[in-house]
């Protein structure tokens, strides 16, 4: 055995125990005589102490490590005479008699501290160095500790872990697929799945009932903080279940969760918001309600006025931000540059300031008098001292642009704490969405999505009114997860192709393997996957998924500690039939 014991674990019970460390070198300091050595593990640091004056050569030896060799040492366990409250094991030290060297280390690229001298990009070139610190390396811990309990918590409830396969075919889940060529079948591919979603479903054909697994996705798309390409879901499927089993099941989880590493209770039932009443009142299917300032829409409160950006707006609506009626013209310029910005999109920002001593000041006095301003502070529920702040332009790209705003104006005001926490699940979404650029319906959530039954009837009549039985889980303005309950019927699934724009051969082509599934006495069933990485960073508290991903990708999508994607040689391609085109730049 190297240790007896870790670098997090002796304290001042253990003095005058013999035992055996191991672990990194974090720092060496001499101080007169003494040489001081912090040992580094994944459990802790313990000091170890030599003294030149009773062994000469373990002394000089010790002098000689370098940042992140690796030793071992043995010696005896002794309480210090200079405590450090700061550390666990602070209270002793071990007096070294005997230190190995078992590898030296190059000197670091960047210091192995909770706050690193390192950028980003050499952090992630030499992530196994990263890993050792303790920031990033409490993330993985919490990863970890969060599957444990999934699978804890689903295991409780008779679901059944199952592994589905990683070479598949490509399914439309919205994404594009990466695709894998086949040397054994030339000329074709596999896809990598963008979610076991077919699988689950024929688990349920199959009779598995509750089906759960941790598992890795696939999705070719443009990165962003909170996307990679491959990431990590908590996919399930269950049968013989309504929407409404899914959820109670999956907010059971979500719960425990929070009871068992936050130890955060939700002693209320997560609220149930339609899709429809989100994107009214906070402009996005993922609210973040922890805190109020609902959009108010305001197009009848200004017919004919006479603003001409108001008249001719197909949407006009706002938020009140209370207590900032006393913003400065250059804050109000900084804000009006804000909802500019291209990715915002909103043409200007107007403003009502409700002054503390009830007089108004706006940028539309010239068409709104007094009487027209306080009727709208009515409308907002606005306070003397309030501030309101109006978009007008397209309904949509407004109404996406005033969330922005709501929720700039939120962390300006302090009001998105990272420790507190605001589930719910966002309920009767849209079954099909209309794609202006294709001319075609696209399925909001997934193809195998079932319409609500009492909107059956406009499946054919008005289909972009059909509701689906889709939810998601949203917690702080993050979508955490989503599901849906499944077409289980091989005529509704081809009349979902249908509608989708699949010719007859397309569909039977794809999923001609699902519908006939479907005829071999398919249950009712029902399902949700969680974004796993999104979960663990909201509980760590951090924004993006990289945090807690051991090894993650960079915005490229590359891994640049591999140096991944890479050029293959002649020969694998040749092995393949695969004939390069000149690179697209
Ligand atoms: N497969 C879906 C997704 O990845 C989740 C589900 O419908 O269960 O979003």
């Amino acid at each position: 055995m190297y240790r007896s014991h870790t670098c997090g674990e002796l304290r001042l019970a253990d003095v005058n125990q013999s035992v055996t460390l191991s672990g990194w070198v974090q720092k060496v300091r001499n101080l007169g005589g003494m040489t001081f050595v912090d040992l580094r593990d994944r459990y802790g640091i313990t000091q170890l102490v030599l003294d030149i004056e009773s062994s000469k050569e373990l002394s000089e030896k010790a002098r000689k490590l370098g940042r992140e060799y690796v030793i071992q040492v043995k010696g005896k366990v002794e309480e210090r005479s200079n405590k450090n409250d700061k550390l666990p094991t602070g209270d002793i030290e071990i007096l070294v008699d005997e230190l190995k060297l078992l590898n030296p280390s190059e000197l670091p690229p960047f210091t192995i501290e909770d706050e690193t001298d390192g950028g980003d990009e050499l952090r992630m070139k030499y992530r196994y160095l990263d890993l050792r610190r303790n920031p990033v390396r409490r993330n993985l811990e919490l990863r970890h500790r969060l599957g444990f309990e999934v699978r804890n918590y689903l295991n409780q409830k008779n679901f059944i872990e199952t592994e589905t396969p990683v070479l598949i075919k490509s399914t439309p889940e919205g994404a594009r697929d990466f695709i894998v060529p086949s040397r054994m079948n030339q000329g074709e591919f596999y896809a990598l799945p963008q979610s076991p979603q077919v699988f689950k479903q024929l688990l349920m054909v199959a009779g598995f009932d509750r089906y759960f697994q941790i598992v890795k996705c696939f999705r070719d798309e443009d990165l962003r903080a909170d996307r990679q390409p491959e990431f990590t879901q908590i996919d399930c499927e269950m049968a013989f279940v309504e929407q409404q089993d899914v959820l109670e099941t999956f907010e059971g989880m979500t719960k425990h969760l929070f009871k068992v590493i936050k130890n955060v209770d939700f002693d209320f039932e997560f609220p149930q918001m339609p899709f429809e009443e989100a994107i009214k009142n906070y402009g996005s299917d993922k609210p973040d309600i922890r805190f109020e300032m609902k959009f108010v829409e305001m197009k009848d409160m200004v017919a004919n006025c006479g603003f001409k950006v108001f008249e001719d707006a197909e949407y006009v609506g706002g938020i009140c931000a209370q207590g900032c009626a006393g913003y400065s013209r250059k804050e109000l310029d900084k804000l009006t540059d804000f909802v500019r910005k291209p990715q915002i999109g909103a043409q200007g920002l107007v403003y009502v300031k409700y002054n503390t001593d009830g007089s108004f000041k706006s940028s539309v006095d010239k068409f709104f008098d007094e009487t027209a301003l306080t009727k709208w502070a009515e409308a907002y529920g606005a306070k003397p001292g309030d501030l309101l702040l109006i978009l007008a332009g397209p309904k949509a790209r407004t109404q996406s642009a005033l969330c922005e705003l709501r929720l700039e104006m939120g962390k300006r005001l302090g009001l998105r704490d990272k420790n507190k926490f605001a589930p719910l699940w966002v309920v009767d979404f849209p079954l099909l969405e209309w794609d202006k650029e294709t001319e075609r319906y696209h399925a909001m959530h997934h193809p195998f999505t079932s319409p609500k039954i009492e909107d059956l009837a406009l499946l054919d009549s008005d289909p972009g009114r059909v509701r689906a039985n889709a939810y998601d889980l949203v917690i702080n303005g993050v979508e955490i997860g989503g599901g849906s309950i499944r077409i289980h019927n091989d005529e509704l699934q081809h009349k979902m192709f249908q509608l989708l724009g699949f010719t007859e051969e397309e569909a039977e082509g794809q999923f001609g393997f699902l519908m006939n599934a479907f005829k071999y006495g398919a249950p009712p069933h029902g399902g949700v996957a969680f974004g796993f990485d999104r979960l663990v960073s909201l509980f760590a508290g951090i924004d993006s998924i990289r945090d807690v991903i051991a090894f993650p990708k960079n915005n490229s999508g590359r891994d640049v500690m591999i140096d991944s994607p890479s050029p293959v040689t002649e020969a694998q391609l040749d092995e393949l039939s695969i004939k390069m085109k000149e690179i697209k730049q």
